[in-house]
């Protein structure tokens, strides 16, 4: 059985709404409102959710980009929340990301030997002379030969500057790369390639994906596991053929209904939910989705539903599933 290789417990993320001269504070953003799952060793773990369902906002405390307002995420057994600077440094070299757009997250003054040497040089010791070979090789791993270590970002393809993006976090032996929207700047060609391209790199590194997107049809091809979010809330999670076979959340069915059935290749019914996703300053009472929802009945406003366990590692928020 694979070992859990972080553990996220409660997550929340409120951000403060101020008005006025001495920023008062009169409300919060509930990005993220109570999220909980864990990534194993070797396991590309999906987030799925349109935009504004807090997604992304997870995958930034994760990245230690925000703090938390609440909540754990365990790391090596300790909770990088409040780690102390060596464990913080520990955990800042055991998990890398990369982004969307790979020119705004390239330096644009560096060119690609310097822009991977450079974590190499903080985090591995490593001579001068070795260096040179080091960056060279991971260079090969994600598929570009030397011809490109001094080629600055602006002269690099969308697919050439992601695949840099790719070998400058993988340079230092990360046991986590957190993914987001990493194919969606791109061509449809080459996101078949880079994903080929993931999907070779975990294998060979024995690497942990968490890969956050909206775009179902990446997720079917590389996940072991999908969360769904919703609103900063979890609605369902489980392993992948088991949520693609069997969605049970309307919120998932909603989502699924918009790509072909991966077993049969057959248009699902196409589910078209009513309105936009209410705000998260205030989200609605109940169920979240209730608003949405075409199942929605008295309780789902009242009350917010309980997790139900499915089967194994199947799980779904929602009162549909709870037996009377
Ligand atoms: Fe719909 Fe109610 Fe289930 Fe929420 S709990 S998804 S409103 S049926």
């Amino acid at each position: 059985m694979k070992k859990d290789l972080m553990t996220i417990e409660n997550l929340k993320k409120y951000f403060p709404i101020k008005t006025g001269l001495f920023g008062k504070i009169v409300g919060y953003v509930k990005a993220v409102d109570d999220v909980s799952f864990s990534i194993k060793d070797g396991e590309v773990v999906s987030l799925v959710g349109e935009s504004g369902s807090g997604k992304t906002t997870i995958a930034k405390c994760l990245l230690l980009l925000e703090k938390p307002t609440h909540g754990k995420i365990i790391f090596n057994g300790y909770n990088v929340v409040d780690a102390d600077n060596k464990r913080l440094r520990n955990y800042r070299r055991n998990v890398q990301a990369v982004f969307q757009n790979p020119f705004l997250s390239l330096d644009p003054r560096m060119n690609v030997y310097d822009i991977i040497s450079e974590p190499v040089k903080t985090h591995i010791k490593i001579s001068r002379a070795e260096l040179y070979n080091y960056v060279s090789k991971i260079l090969e791993m994600v598929g570009l030969d030397e011809s490109f270590l001094y080629k600055f970002p602006h002269e690099l393809s969308g697919g050439q500057a992601q695949r840099v993006a790719i070998a400058r976090a993988i340079s230092i032996n990360p046991k986590l790369v957190i993914f987001d929207e990493p194919t969606s700047a791109l061509d449809v060609s080459i996101q078949a390639q880079i994903l080929n391209l993931l999907i070779e790199l975990k294998d060979k590194m024995n690497l942990s994906y968490l890969l956050i997107t909206h775009d179902l049809s990446i997720v079917r091809y590389i996940s072991d596991v999908i969360i769904v979010v919703y609103l900063g809330k979890i609605m369902e999670s489980g392993l992948s053929e088991d949520v693609f076979n069997e969605p049970l959340h309307p919120y998932t069915q909603t989502l699924l209904s918009s790509i072909p059935d991966p077993f049969t290749r057959k248009l699902r019914e196409r589910i078209i939910l009513r309105g936009e996703p209410p705000s998260p300053i205030n989200p609605p009472s109940g169920c979240r989705f209730h608003t949405r929802c075409p199942f929605v009945m008295d309780i789902c406003r009242e009350m917010a539903p309980p997790e139900i366990t499915h089967k194994q590692d199947h799980k779904v928020f929602c009162w549909l599933y709870v037996k009377k």
